[in-house]
């Protein structure tokens, strides 16, 4: 059984403790993750610190380890992909398909011109310029649902800008993280790119380190506020990817046949262990049979399994504890009437599976519906008046991503602008564009990550102002 050693100041570390981390789909240990000491936290940010100047100082350096990066990931994609499904649960062909977009991210970054320093005055009397500088220590910390590229989307921008960067993943999937610190160990110098182990205490000790300059996080609403407060002592920049409770509204002129398969996908892709699934279904009266009765059909054929099995549509929920919140959220939609058209049932046998499960009957104030869920199960709820589905779309403390599903394109951008969400897509769900801001509304978040303006998180700016005479 393979042990998965930390990376720190460019050494791999063994430490005192090893976590067990268990495929989800047997419940067989799949190997030993390296739990980081606080100790070796502190000795990994500053190992980041003393870095930092030199790695600064040099952008061509940079380019130059981020296209490597990008190449040994794709000389390693199968066995990154198969690490990642056999610890998370999703079938390889979706994880190779992470892994591919974790290299082209580090390709991106690579070859990314730094926008030029923005000239506000240059004349006989003054010059006056906005120059970036980086920011120092950045702290990544990651969640379990896709491991690998929601890390590389904070890797890769933030050491392109100058930064170095202590990540930590999460203790339910460590292990495809610290095969990463393995294999890019000497493509950075070191104390550039550090990875510490460990559950959510290691993640409070790295985000409260005095040279911790800015905390990027992934992962829920309560750990996001948690880390929110925390930051506030030392006045810490961060940005925060949080929860979604994600509505999609099929209009009463939706084309089921055509968008069915979509929408299964929009909502159970990764079994719905994903931050901007639908999560939430509102169709037109008019269409609320047709359209439940293909979903039910959808998920009664889908094929759930391991993920290193190439049939797999679905694989487990990644840990016991979503497991039984899955099971949890059911029970008690079904206490407050709920109807379940299909699944509702934890298979036999060893693994997290839950059945893709579709509910109605049930409406704002059951939890399966305010709350979100992160697995296979849908609630879909009838409107009358599309009004009143924006409205009940829109009374969520999240504002992740919406949808609307029409065949009236026009009307749908329309309502797509009044939903509260920073995603908000028409006929679609879940396509980000690389170089899309991604960053949520309300609970969902704070700052962006992606695109120009997620790279702006990592500088602070710097007016520079000189007198010419
Ligand atoms: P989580 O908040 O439980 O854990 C995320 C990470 O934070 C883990 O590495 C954990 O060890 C660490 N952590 C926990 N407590 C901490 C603390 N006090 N201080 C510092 N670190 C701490 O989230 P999760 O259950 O792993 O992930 C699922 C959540 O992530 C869902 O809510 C999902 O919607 C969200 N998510 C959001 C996005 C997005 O882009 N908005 C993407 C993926 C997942």
């Amino acid at each position: 059984m393979t042990h998965y050693a930390l990376l720190i100041d460019g050494q791999l570390q063994t430490a005192e403790h090893l976590d067990e981390v268990l495929d989800p789909a047997t419940e067989q240990v799949v190997g030993y993750a390296a739990r980081a000491s606080e100790a070796q936290v502190d000795a990994a940010v500053e190992a980041a610190q003393r870095a930092f100047a030199a790695w600064a100082a040099d952008p061509q350096a940079r380019r130059h380890a981020l296209a490597l990066a990008a190449a040994i990931l794709r000389e390693n994609s199968q066995q990154i992909a198969e690490l990642i499904s056999l610890e998370q649960g999703r079938p390889v062909r979706f994880t190779l398909g992470e892994v591919a977009g974790a290299a082209a991210t580090f390709d991106h970054y690579a070859s990314f011109e730094t926008p030029p320093a923005e000239v506000l005055r240059d004349d006989e009397q003054r010059l006056v310029r906005i120059e970036r500088r980086p920011l120092g220590v950045v702290a990544a910390i990651t969640p379990w649902n896709v491991p690998i590229i929601l890390l590389v989307l904070k890797l890769a921008p933030a050491l392109h800008a100058g930064n170095t960067l202590v990540a930590k993943p999460s203790e339910h999937t460590p292990l495809s993280t610290l095969l990463l610190g393995h294999l890019l160990k000497d493509v950075f110098p070191a104390g550039v790119l550090n990875i510490v182990a460990g559950d959510g205490a290691i993640g409070e000790r790295l985000s409260r380190h005095p040279q911790v300059r800015h905390i990027t996080f992934t992962g829920s609403v309560a750990t996001g506020k948690n880390l929110y407060a925390g930051a506030a002592d030392d006045l810490k920049r961060l940005t925060l990817e949080l929860g979604g409770n994600d509505a999609a509204l099929v209009l009463a002129d939706a084309d089921i046949p055509a968008i069915a398969e979509s929408l299964f996908w929009g909502a159970f892709w990764n079994s719905g262990q994903v931050c901007f699934a639908i999560k939430r279904l509102y169709v037109h009266q008019s269409l609320f049979e047709p359209l439940v009765a293909a979903l039910v059909a959808r998920a009664e054929k889908t094929r759930l399994g391991s993920g290193l099995d190439p049939d797999t549509e679905l694989g487990p929920l990644t840990n016991r504890q979503q497991l039984e919140r899955v099971k949890a959220l059911v029970a008690d939609a079904r206490a407050h009437g709920a109807v379940v058209h299909t699944g509702g049932t934890q298979p036999d046998g060893p693994g997290y599976f839950f059945a893709p499960t579709i509910v109605s009957g049930i409406a704002a104030g059951v939890a399966l519906v305010d709350e979100e869920q992160f697995g296979p199960v849908l609630p879909v709820i009838a409107f009358d008046d599309v009004e009143d589905a924006i409205r009940q779309a829109n009374a969520s403390p999240f504002g992740l991503g919406a949808s609307v599903w029409t065949r009236d394109v026009a009307r749908g951008e329309a309502i797509a602008r009044r939903l509260d969400a920073g995603l908000a897509w028409v006929n679609q769900h879940l396509d980000v564009h690389p170089g899309a801001p991604k960053g949520g509304y309300k609970w969902s978040g704070l700052g962006y990550e992606g695109g120009l303006r997620g790279y702006d998180a990592f500088s602070d700016l710097q007016v520079i102002n000189i007198a010419r005479r």
